[in-house]
């Protein structure tokens, strides 16, 4: 395949997720936002959640429902003569780690906001994860078909709260029960909403101009007045849309709708296809790698256990940097220097897996993983760099795990290091004993670890009290300062799921206590893999 292929396979292609505080509409998003990639017959299939129900083990229900848990993870879909990939991030909080990572395999973001509440928690943090790349944004400003807040407002809140400048591509017409619809600043021209409209793709209904008295007739006087004086003021008070300043993460374009109603998420598509850009490279341990090489890379940034009971495998998720991958081809694994024959990767066209036969740089490609791949590899087609910028969290929660039945101890610690493998949860051995200390950065993991344990490795476990507040993973570059360390900080020293030396401390006084202690030792809060 010539090099130009690959170019304008990659070129049309824009991978994205969505970040949202959680009862925002990521979901509801999804589900639109897959009607107009015609991938699903009707929406509402993306996951069966019940309203208002952010269960502790949403995570198993869906998987128990859906079969395969996979399907979810990673959507394509074609959309205005692009493919779209959109990858889903977890919404629990617990599940943080796994949000973290997703994001570092995509190139461009949707930020959806309750206009009812503006900024809220969730959204701040992850907007902190995106700006480590300055990640493009487009917002999305979200149930407008209930009473909102000041749309001026939630600009004003973005900009100062989230500290990225607001361009509103859209501008609403009332809202709540008075929600007519919007004005599109770029193409001049009012859409008009329609309730009850929800699951179909809507009439388009136009009205061209903002001074067109057709306007008045259909929104009412009052508010095509509003409209016109808010438009004044939007306009002169707020920014234009510079594609620049959006690519550099600086200014976010932003849209007005309601997800539920099906509305408005057009126009971000429209959006997203025309300014988000295409698959982006990557820095690796070496060199850049462009998307538009024509030689394959990718990192696996997630991996995840099928639920599917016939097939107990687990998929690791490898978002293709450059090149192109074909059914059969052989890839390099460099961490741990061998070649590996790929017949059989999973695609995510239409929520459904299959296996495919080509990819392109910006896609998702699904791995059988049986225990050789871990969060971070890199597949090459020989050469030997990895990427870098695909991090571990230090865990914030410990806890020792014990066997109900102590003859499953090399079960359980198989289990375990296969767990932290797939970044699940993490695992901590001290030197100096035979415990074994799960650590987690949100308190759902632990539950999700022991039902694991038990489902796939038959494995009873239970939890205890144990004496340590934080860890950090340890580091030096001198040899002889390192070996004297691991000697005299024996007793807080342990090893993680891949042998990386790790300070466990009981308490955060004694961090600050050895850290000033052992000056020449790095101590790390993020692991890279
Ligand atoms: P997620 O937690 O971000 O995935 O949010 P969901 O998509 O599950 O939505 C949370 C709740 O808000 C659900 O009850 C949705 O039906 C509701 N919802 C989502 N979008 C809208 C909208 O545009 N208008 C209204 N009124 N409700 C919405």
């Amino acid at each position: 395949m010539s090099k130009s292929a690959v170019t304008t396979e990659v070129a049309k292609r824009r991978t994205f997720a969505i970040i949202s505080h959680p009862d925002a509409g990521k979901t509801t998003i999804t589900e639109k936002v897959l009607l107009f990639g015609n991938a699903l017959q009707k929406a509402g299939t993306v996951k069966g959640k019940k309203s208002g129900q952010h269960a502790k083990s949403d995570w198993m229900e869906m998987e128990k429902e859906r079969g395969i848990s996979v399907t979810t993870s990673v959507m394509q879909f074609p959309y205005a003569g692009s493919l779209v990939n959109l990858l889903d991030t977890p919404g629990h909080e617990d599940f943080s780690e796994d949000t973290y990572r997703t994001l570092t395999a995509v190139d461009s973001c949707l930020m959806v906001i309750d206009a009812a509440k503006g900024v809220e928690d969730r959204t701040r943090k992850l907007m902190e994860v995106t700006r480590l790349r300055d990640t493009p944004i487009i917002t999305f400003m979200n149930k407008l078909d209930r009473d909102i807040r000041d749309p001026m407002e939630l600009l004003d809140e973005v900009e100062t709260e989230l500290d990225i400048l607001c361009a509103p591509i859209t501008w609403p017409i009332g809202c709540g029960k008075e929600f007519k619809g919007v004005y599109h600043i770029h193409r001049d021209e009012t859409i008009l909403y329609q309730t009850g409209q929800g699951h179909t793709i809507q009439e388009l209904r136009v009205i061209k101009g903002l001074d067109n008295p057709e306007l008045d007739e259909k929104v009412g006087s009052d508010l095509a007045a509003q409209l016109r004086d808010e438009l004044e003021l939007v306009l002169g008070a707020s920014n234009e849309f510079d594609h620049e300043a959006f690519i550099d993460g600086s200014l976010t374009p932003v849209f007005f709708g309601t997800a539920l109603g099906n509305f408005g998420v057009d126009h971000m598509l429209d959006g997203l296809v025309s300014w988000a850009p295409a698959p982006q490279g990557r820095e690796t341990s070496e060199r850049k790698v462009e998307a538009s090489e024509e030689k394959f890379s990718g990192f696996v940034f997630k991996i995840q256990a099928n639920m599917d009971p016939k097939h107990r495998d687990r998929i690791a998720f490898c978002r293709i940097v450059s090149g192109k991958y074909e059914k059969g081809m052989k890839l390099h694994q460099p961490r741990i220097g061998k070649d590996v024959r790929i017949s059989d990767a999973l695609t995510f066209l239409a929520g459904d897996r299959e296996v495919l036969d080509t990819a392109y740089a910006g896609d998702i490609i699904g791995l059988h993983n049986h225990g050789s791949i871990q969060i971070g590899d890199t597949f090459t087609e020989g050469e030997k760099f990895r990427f870098s910028g695909i991090p571990n969290f230090a865990p914030e929660l410990f806890k020792r795990i014990r066997l109900k039945d102590p003859l499953k101890q090399k079960q359980l610690q198989k289990g375990l290091i296969q767990l932290s493998e797939e970044g699940a949860v993490q695992v901590f051995r001290p030197l100096i004993n035979n415990d074994l200390i799960v650590g987690a950065v949100g308190v759902l993991q632990f539950d999700v670890v022991v039902a694991r344990l038990k489902a796939e490795y038959n494995v009873d476990a239970l939890y205890e009290h144990v004496n340590v507040a934080t860890a950090r993973w340890v580091d030096c570059d001198n040899e002889r300062k390192l070996d004297e360390f691991r000697r005299k900080a024996d007793q807080n020293l342990a090893l993680d799921g891949g042998d990386n030396l790790t300070y466990i401390a009981p308490t955060m006084v004694n961090l600050s206590l050895a850290q000033e202690r052992y000056p020449d030792i790095v101590f790390r809060t993020t692991r890279e893999h």
